[in-house]
């Protein structure tokens, strides 16, 4: 009886762990589905980055011919600087991240680096280029080591707590009895969405490329962790090009742009104080935050 149990126990185990695999191959089959949106135009070249200069040039966008989404949206981000975007749910924020990444191509204007349409450079180039730190981070039932180092093959163990350490992650990391060698995801240590966040940081620090997307998560974090965070990103986004899609305005205050988004539209643009002196939108969403904060 023993004899057969432990076999069968076994099988058990090893269709668990075949089960588990399965779901994690599920999610990359998913997310290449996505990139099989697009193609690589017959004479792609990579991407070259000079200064870092992103421009949405009349962007128009549908996800379904039948119900456009954006519409012709210009604006720039200058090298080095942060353009934040809000607005409310559905206005397309995270569209423009999307389109950035190019997990779909543009139906109308067109989306620039540097001068060169991303329509006609390499994917593998585009990505290279850009970070991006989602709003629900996806991690992989690896170690923690692992799921940093992904963002640069290669990276030294040195590396990869360097990272770590500017992201404010390591010494959670180093609290755990197995340490950066900690399974984590589905199948290991689970982490709260502040902490999968910083991962992706972590990641993103590592890869170190000249854009960064940031979609800030909408899961409420307590405030210190959202200040936490927050001071995080603003380290990582120094003199980079970055694009913030927003959903606490205490995140965009110091943006060289806040654009503000309405049913895929741009209502209206400027900074903080700008926007607060033109006493509309923006200046409605941040009184009634601040109520809400006062509040809470
Ligand atoms: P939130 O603040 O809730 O994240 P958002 O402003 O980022 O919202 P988007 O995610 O850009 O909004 O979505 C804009 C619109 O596009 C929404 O109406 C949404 O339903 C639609 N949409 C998003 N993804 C798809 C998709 N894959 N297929 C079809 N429609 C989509």
């Amino acid at each position: 009886m023993i004899q057969l149990y432990i076999p069968l126990n076994f099988l058990g185990v090893i269709y668990r762990e075949i089960k588990q695999s399965l779901t994690d191959l599920d999610k990359m089959f998913t997310l290449m589905e996505r990139e099989r949106e697009v193609d690589d135009a017959p004479d792609a070249k990579p991407l070259e980055v000079s200064a870092g200069r992103v421009t949405f040039d009349h962007v128009s966008f549908a996800y379904d011919p039948a119900r456009p989404i954006l519409h012709d949206l210009s604006f720039e981000i200058p090298p080095g600087k942060t353009v934040a975007v809000v607005g409310p749910s559905g206005a397309g924020k995270s569209t423009l991240a999307r389109l950035m990444y190019r997990f779909y191509d543009v139906t109308g204007g067109a989306l620039r680096i540097d001068g060169q349409d991303i329509r006609q450079v390499t994917q593998a180039s585009l990505r290279q280029s850009i970070g991006i730190v989602p709003q629900d981070t996806v991690l992989f039932n690896d170690t923690v080591a692992y799921n940093i180092a992904y963002g640069r093959a290669g990276a030294s163990q040195d590396e990869v707590e360097a990272a770590a350490k500017a992201a404010r992650i390591h010494d959670f990391i180093t609290a755990t009895p197995k340490g950066y060698e900690t399974m984590v995801g589905e199948r290991g240590l689970k982490l709260s969405g502040g902490e999968k966040q910083r991962v992706a940081i972590a990641r993103t620090l590592l890869k170190n490329p000249p854009i960064m997307i940031f979609d800030e998560a909408t899961s409420a974090l307590d405030s210190a962790n959202e200040r936490a965070i927050q001071a995080e990103l603003q380290g990582v986004a120094r003199n980079k090009t970055a694009l913030v899609i927003a959903h606490r305005l205490s995140t965009v205050v110091d943006a060289h742009q806040i654009l503000v988004m309405e049913l895929g539209r741009i209502i209206e643009r400027g900074t903080h104080a700008e926007l607060l002196a033109l006493n509309g939108r923006y200046a409605d969403m941040w009184r009634l935050q601040q109520a809400g904060d006062d509040a809470g």
